[in-house]
């Protein structure tokens, strides 16, 4: 028999009229998720009634779907449900079957909950849930009714067939990629910029990305990595184009202009000038970076306001608030940290100042940025750029030739 999931949207509910845009992006992200797993078409049926979505494949398929939905935006959560005809006795079996398999992952309390859409069930809800509640605690005596705080919860749906199922399986929640524009994320090597890039996707923002290096002082294993950071990213954002940018020259003129407390203050403001630019080509609408605020001299407050103070687009930082070891528990979670704390070197060490400015004041950094004349310098970097598809393809899959 298929094996059948059901999605229980999440934040999307409270999208009122424009509910229904939101949903139609969260079923076409999934059937990318899908067909990029080789599920797509025929392979995988998904469909969406009374705010909640289906999906359906060949029982061999159900690590590639449940692959597919552990990297969808837009879901609270899912389970794999059990589907039985509606009548009062399969139904009740397959509330004992669920209660049984509830148990022997540890569950010792229990509650039924229970939604009649076709009305012609001969019991209504509050009869299923009596009489399917009975039906576990005779057949599975390790099992305790607990209407407040149950340790399984199991869901009764009567529609065109009778559903029964725990939403075990949490969501990644937010809103569907795509509903939010596109930014522009700098990612570097590290363990924040990934993560950051995953935090905006949850707002439902799609991403493309700009990389820095110094070849040949940074080396191609650095880059490979970042390479790599953006394909696990893009595996969430269904794809990401990555720009990978030459700026050793840029560094060089930085460090020639011989004011070398201000180097990484200088840096961070040719990057942002160059992904603005970039920005502008590809029509992303913001830059995204992995800042937090006063992690290191470059992210103290007035050195921020240096780096974005000729940047009219908004820099969005969704990590400014959040301690290190909550931005590791993150990276570890969406599969990038491992990658991150390789140690190849990002280009932002090079030259980079023994005592560097902790409270660069903007008018100076400006003034001082200006002298530097790095526009046609930049302008070369963009020019020279070379672009990466990642995440376009399933994790572990081959690229299509
Ligand atoms: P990360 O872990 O993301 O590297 P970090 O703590 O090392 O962050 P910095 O090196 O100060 O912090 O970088 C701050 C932000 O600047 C990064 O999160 C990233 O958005 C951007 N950035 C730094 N280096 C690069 C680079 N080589 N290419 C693109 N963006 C970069
Ligand atoms: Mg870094």
């Amino acid at each position: 028999m298929n094996a059948t999931y059901i999605l229980k949207p999440g934040e999307l509910t409270l999208k009122g009229g424009n509910r229904q845009g939101f949903e139609r992006i969260l079923v076409q992200n999934l059937r990318k998720l899908l067909a990029l797993r080789g599920l797509g078409g025929a392979e995988a049926q998904v469909q969406g009634a009374g705010g909640r979505f289906f999906v359906r494949c060949p029982p061999e398929a159900a690590p590639a779907a449940e692959d597919a939905l552990d990297h969808l935006f837009g879901i609270s959560g899912w389970a794999r449900t059990r589907i039985c005809e509606k009548t009062v006795e399969s139904l009740f079996a397959a509330c004992v079957a669920e209660g049984e398999e509830a148990c022997g992952r540890g569950a010792r309390s229990f509650k039924i909950e229970a939604r009649r859409t076709d009305k012609s069930f001969p019991l209504d809800s509050y009869g299923i849930c009596a009489g399917a509640g009975e039906a576990v605690r005779e057949a599975v005596p390790g099992l305790l009714v607990e209407v407040h705080s149950p340790q399984a919860l199991i869901q009764v749906e009567i529609r065109d067939r009778a559903y029964v199922y725990s939403m075990t399986q949490a969501g990644l929640r937010g809103l569907p990629v795509g509903t939010a524009g596109r930014g522009l994320l700098l990612l570097s090597g590290g363990i924040d910029s990934p993560a950051a890039g995953f935090k905006m996707a949850s707002r439902g923002m799609g991403l493309d990305a700009v990389h820095f290096h110094a070849f040949p002082y940074t080396g191609e294993e650095a880059r490979q990595k970042v390479i790599r950071l953006a394909g696990i990213v893009g595996a969430y954002t269904l794809g990401i184009r990555l720009w990978i940018l030459g700026f050793t020259e840029v560094q060089r003129r930085i460090k020639a202009g011989g004011r070398e407390e201000w180097a990484t203050v200088m840096l961070r403001m040719a990057m942002m000038e160059a992904a603005e630019k970039l920005a502008r080509r590809t029509g992303a609408k913001c830059l995204v970076t992995g800042d937090s605020l006063s992690q290191v001299a470059s992210q103290t407050l007035e050195n921020l306001s240096c780096a974005e103070s000729l940047t009219q687009l908004p820099v969005l930082r969704p990590l400014i608030g959040t301690d290190k070891e909550e931005i590791v528990r993150l990276a570890r979670s969406i599969g990038t940290y491992e990658t991150s704390i390789l140690p190849y070197e990002d280009c932002c060490v090079l030259f980079s100042p023994a005592h560097p400015v902790l409270r660069g004041g903007v008018d100076e950094a400006r003034d001082l940025y200006r002298r530097l004349d790095l526009a046609g310098e930049i302008d070369r970097a963009l020019a020279g750029a070379v672009v990466e598809k990642c995440g376009f393809t399933a994790p572990g899959a081959k690229a299509p030739v």
